[in-house]
């Protein structure tokens, strides 16, 4: 299994997109590269859901979307117990939720 995260680059006009879309966010296209997510950014804002779907194993799930410092959005799960807006996170790749005997891994944030 591979240690990275992966978006996906937009073939025709760049934008980077995590997770990912069958259609550029940006400009509609279809055709992507993988690119690798990861390094430090902040944190722009944060929520917790509590509507989850059965297989998840938590009570609820904190979701933030954060800022790379190279640029890149991206929303992930956040395991800080207080975050705060602005607060400087690292990524990490971990379990988001079991399917079944299968974890299914994601984008995590954690303080940095
Ligand atoms: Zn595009």
């Amino acid at each position: 299994m591979s240690d990275n995260v992966y978006g996906m680059k937009c073939n025709s006009c760049g934008t980077v997109s995590y997770p990912k879309h069958a259609v550029c966010p940006n400009c509609r296209n279809e055709t992507f590269i993988d690119v690798v997510i990861g390094g430090e950014g902040k944190v722009l804002t944060f929520t917790d859901v509590y509507a989850l779907a059965i297989e998840y194993e938590t009570r609820y799930l904190r979701l933030a979307i954060v800022e790379l410092d190279d640029g890149i959005r991206v929303t992930g799960q956040l395991l800080d117990g207080e975050p705060k807006l602005g607060m400087r996170v690292k990524t990490v790749l971990g379990t988001v939720r079991q399917s079944g005997e299968t974890a299914i891994q994601g984008l995590q944030f954690v303080s940095a």
